[in-house]
């Protein structure tokens, strides 16, 4: 046990209180792409306790190149099985594959036992059911979107802060990252400043709740802007 612990001294010595936090903590990944495989690696890096990897796709050729837990011999496999093959040697985590594509219908059996939802997918009703089960249920999530060379990331705290359906235009037809192109260094960075939000989140500060960052990689530009409550169900929940 103590030589466990050790592993994770450094980092406690940044994050305090979040650091055992994180042992205790049960997160679920919807969607093992870039930012998801990335996310799963930095949460076993951490040492979080458990984590549901939700996918139901099976691994392209077109996705080796921003996907670092899979390669050339995983291409046909599920990625949500093959990325907990790949991560199994990280002990401190216990990680689920889950190869099912999240709904409305199925997020309570899917997301039940989650503390935290990562948004790691591209698919708009997928963030729809995410974010009306964790309203539901009061579970915060933190939404994050990477194309091209830009990057979103906002926490969403249920009943405090605006739902994604505050802030997101439903797409007029869903354009893959393949389609629109994407940078590995999208989704890589794209998933480290998630997993910071969630480790913020764990030690009580996050920094997005509320707030969008937009990130222009190719410009090295950011900016952080404050989210208003628009949807029928925030501004009620305000009155
Ligand atoms: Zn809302």
């Amino acid at each position: 046990m103590q030589l466990t612990d050790s592993q994770f001294v450094c980092q406690g010595k940044v994050i305090g209180s979040a650091n055992a936090k994180l042992r205790k903590t049960s997160v679920a990944i919807v969607g093992v792409g870039g930012t998801g495989s990335n996310a799963a690696l930095l949460l076993a890096q951490l040492g979080t306790k458990q984590v549901t990897l939700i996918d139901p796709d099976v691994i392209e050729t077109s996705n080796l190149g921003r996907q670092p837990l899979f390669t050339k011999s995983d291409i046909g496999k599920f990625k949500a099985e093959t990325a907990v093959q790949k991560l199994k040697q990280h002990k401190n985590t216990l990680f689920i594959p889950t190869v099912n594509l999240l709904t409305e219908k199925n997020a309570a059996k899917l997301i039940a036992n989650a503390d935290i939802v990562l948004d790691c997918t591209d698919n708009y009703a997928a963030r729809k059911a995410i974010n009306s089960f964790c309203l539901r249920k009061k579970i915060p999530w933190i939404y994050c979107g990477a194309i091209r060379d830009k990057i979103m990331v906002s926490t969403i705290i249920p009943s405090k802060t605006p739902c994604f359906n505050c802030f997101a235009i439903k797409p007029t037809c869903e354009v893959s990252c393949c389609e629109e192109g994407i940078i590995p260094t999208a989704t890589s960075i794209a998933a480290g400043i998630q997993v910071q939000e969630f480790v913020n989140l764990l030690g009580g500060k996050p920094k997005l709740a509320g707030k969008m960052l937009h990130m222009n990689l190719s410009t090295l530009t950011f900016s952080i802007f404050s989210l208003e409550k628009k949807c029928k169900d925030c501004k009620n929940r305000v009155k």
